[in-house]
């Protein structure tokens, strides 16, 4: 009596067919990774109409040389640099000198003095204006030369080419914005879109950004209605982009000069970075020697193609937001696109198909409704397990080495993610040994297609640039399955199931891997779940790894795949650890800084640490609020230690008016700092004292701060002469004025010993700050 069959298809040879299924499908998604990689850099020699990274290469050197924070000295000689390198071009730069307020970024009323670099080649038969943004200051203890020594230097190399490459110029005009104190408060951005002329034509602006050193320029946010931005977008070489990541972004806490930007509507734009290598982040380790060329050639590439797209085109109908969005992802080498208006269709379509494969597998006796909505919840069940167990993983890499807990991904996480990818795999494979025991392979495959049809239908409601990752694999498994229902012979069944998990390799395979920098091994969950969702795609091509239940010790062999894949994990992770040890190159990140109240004579070192690592332990102990002592810290309990108070001046507010009419009182005042600081601060309480409005600097500062309840501008870049500060009171009586400044490094500060070479600084936006803190009575 010959058995029944009970599975999509059951050829001879299981083990062999199995092996060259999973190769087939390893070189698929080996494909589907390559196309969203970076091109290899191309050298100076190669025509002048290119974009090389070689000749870029030599603007990183020196404009990532020094740590060029906005305000210093070093920012003045990189933005001289550009200056002088555009006027070599022939253009004619010139210097926007104002100041830029944001009223969101920190909490705080913050306000920069900008020097934004604008120069213009006019079009020839213009009808209207490109600009490419980038920002040229970097974060207080990074010598930014990914961060945005890539975005300047690939503004810098457009420039050249567009000028001296020999070839027609733009029909339209090309405007290069290259903005201040991004780091700080996106505030050069600010200023030319609120203060400068061009930055009042509408435009369509490209900016260029890295967070990280490495992988591909990932086009990560557009305008709204970007459908007609990314039908241009898709003719660059090598477009990376994908609906998803516009999604992503919002989860993420980033901010660029694309924020200012999009908040005026007479803009439209797409906004571009590398992400990869993120350990290097606004570190002292974003260094010309840690940028891997491949990804300048990258941002070059697209920023040329994409300037001289835009720059033949006729402009009015790209500077006004399309009627509506496109949904587009990276699809062998292509990037496919379509209206989001077809979201809704597809992922019902998808679910129909789904449905008609469970009708048709059910007249088969393949499965049967019940036993499909087993499978649907039983494919929860690696889903969750993958997500679970990648952060399971990372806590456990956490707790071998600590200073992973800062990153959120380390210097080397390759052999991680492949350690990651591989632990998703030994779970599906696990569980599938077992359940298809219990339910049976059909409905196992229906149930998770089922799933993903759903999860199609939820992410068109929640998140419909991302709906095509779940809802075109569920399509295009359904589809397969029911080509497998109909085809003869066993092998043939295979093809098709195949080519039905190539397409979804195809799909999810890239994401995969472009979520994995994106979100980091710090929320590896992320990755995971993908991994998963393209394991539950393929769950009929996994069948032909196990033994029929009929045959011979079947349950024992049963194991052997998850087996496999449980060690793979082992290895990949143990040798991530190992070639991750910290050294000179790959530093453990650490932090610190310190407060100085010059009132109570008090010192303290802070560390944004939540449990501090060996190195900051010498200085921090105990946990305690500085939020309200020190507005410019982050509230909340901060790893605090006692310090010895410097010899240091704080900050001093001069009355040079004070009048009372009515109810009002207007202060003028003179504040400066007594010593070279990057930023100067000065707060004020709210109730009888409120602040009814303040100019600083000739420009209207934001008078209260919802998050901390009071009174405050972060001043960035303030000159040594100090500030011009207007502020109108309500309520009579002494105002209590809290003053403080800000400069960065420790080397001088008595008890601070340097770090060895294997510690470093991390990444952030506080790290070997020094602040001094007054309260002044007025
Ligand atoms: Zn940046």
């Amino acid at each position: 009596m010959a058995e029944v069959d009970r599975t999509f298809a059951s050829p001879p040879r299981r083990p062999l067919v199995a092996a060259v299924v999973l190769v087939v499908l390893a070189l698929v998604a080996f494909l589907g990774i390559a196309d969203v990689q970076p091109p290899s850099p191309r050298p100076a020699t190669i025509a002048a109409g290119e974009f090389s990274a070689a000749r870029a290469f030599e603007h990183v050197q020196r404009i990532g040389q020094e740590v060029h924070v906005t305000g210093s000295p070093a920012a003045d000689r990189v933005r001289e640099y550009i200056v002088a390198t555009l006027t070599g071009y022939g253009l004619r730069p010139e210097v926007q000198d104002t100041v830029g307020v944001n009223a969101g970024k920190f909490g705080s009323g913050s306000m920069a003095h900008v020097r934004n670099v604008v120069a213009v080649l006019p079009g020839t038969a213009s009808t209207g204006q490109v600009a490419l943004m980038a920002h040229y200051d970097s974060v207080q203890v990074s010598y930014g030369a990914n961060d945005d020594g890539a975005g300047s230097s690939t503004l810098l190399e457009v420039a050249r080419a567009l000028t001296q490459g020999g070839a027609a110029k733009p029909r339209n005009d090309v405007v290069f914005v290259f903005t201040d104190a991004e780091e700080a408060c996106l505030c050069g951005a600010e200023a030319f879109v609120s203060r400068h002329p061009l930055g009042q034509k509408p435009s369509v602006v490209l900016n260029f950004e890295a967070r990280g050193s490495s992988g591909p320029a990932v086009m990560f946010q557009t305008s709204a209605g970007n459908a007609d931005l990314i039908d241009v977008y898709a003719r660059t070489p090598r477009p990376v982009g994908t609906s998803l990541a516009v999604e992503v972004y919002r989860l993420l806490s980033n901010d660029t000069d694309f924020t200012p930007v999009l908040a005026q509507t007479r803009f439209t734009g797409l906004n571009t970075a590398y992400i990869d290598g993120s350990s290097v982040y606004h570190s002292p380790m974003d260094r010309p020697s840690t940028m891997d060329r491949a990804s300048l050639q990258h941002h070059g590439d697209e920023a040329l193609a994409l300037t001289r797209e835009f720059g033949r085109a006729d402009l009015p109908p790209l500077m006004k937001p399309a009627a509506g969005d496109a949904v587009y992802f990276p699809f062998a080498g292509l990037l496919v696109r379509y209206p989001a208006a077809l979201t809704w269709p597809l992922a019902i379509l998808a679910l129909l198909a789904v449905a008609a494969l469970v009708f048709l597998a059910r007249r088969r006796g393949l499965t049967s409704v019940p036993r499909t909505l087993s499978g649907l919840g039983l494919a929860l069940v690696p889903l969750v397990g993958a997500a679970v167990a990648a952060q399971l993983l990372w806590a456990l890499l956490v707790a071998i080495r600590p200073g992973y807990g800062e990153l959120l991904d380390p210097a080397r996480p390759t052999w991680l993610r492949f350690g990651v990818v591989a632990l998703s795999a030994a779970i599906v494979l696990c569980w599938y040994s077992f359940s298809r025991r219990k339910v049976g392979p059909v409905p196992l495959a229906t149930g998770a297609l089922t799933l993903l049809a759903l999860l199609g239908i939820l992410f068109a409601a929640a998140i419909p640039g991302g709906s095509y990752l779940v809802a075109l694999p569920a399509l295009f498994g359904a589809l397969a399955g029911i080509g497998a229902l109909y085809a003869r012979p066993a092998l043939a069944k295979v093809g098709i199931l195949t080519a039905g998990a190539a397409v979804s390799t195809l799909i999810l395979a890239p994401t995969v891997a472009l979520f994995f920098p994106a979100l980091g091994l710090a929320t590896g969950a992320a990755a995971a779940m993908l991994a998963m969702l393209l394991g539950l795609a393929g769950l009929p091509v996994l069948e032909p790894l196990f033994r029929a239940p009929t045959a011979p010790r079947h349950r024992r062999l049963g194991a052997a795949p998850a087996l496999g894949a449980l060690v793979l994990a082992v290895v990949c992770t143990t040798t991530g650890m190992v070639v991750g040890s910290w050294d000179a190159g790959h530093p453990e990140p650490t932090h610190l800084m310190y407060a100085l109240d010059k009132d109570t004579g008090t010192a303290e070192w802070v560390s944004l640490e939540r449990s501090p690592g060996e190195w900051t332990s010498r200085y921090v102990h105990g946990h305690q609020r500085l939020n309200r002592q020190f507005p410019v810290l982050p509230e909340g309990e901060l790893s605090v230690g006692p310090a010895q108070a410097a010899d240091l001046a704080a900050p001093k507010a001069t009355v040079l008016s004070d009048e009372t009419a009515g109810d009002r009182r207007t202060l003028h005042l003179h504040i400066a700092s007594q010593r070279d600081v990057r930023f100067l601060s000065f707060y004020g309480p709210v109730g009888d004292h409120r602040v009814v409005s303040a100019t600083v600097e000739g420009r209207e500062a934001v008078t209260y701060i919802t998050a901390q309840d009071r009174f405050g501008v972060v001043f960035n870049g303030p000159s040594a002469a100090g500030l011009d500060v207007t502020l109108v009171l309500t309520g009579a009586g002494a105002f209590p004025l809290r003053l403080v400044d800000g400069s960065d490094g420790l080397t001088a500060l008595p008890g601070f010993t340097p770090r060895p070479a294997t510690v470093g600084v991390f990444g952030s936006h506080s790290s070997e700050l020094l602040a001094v803190a007054t309260t002044q009575t007025l």
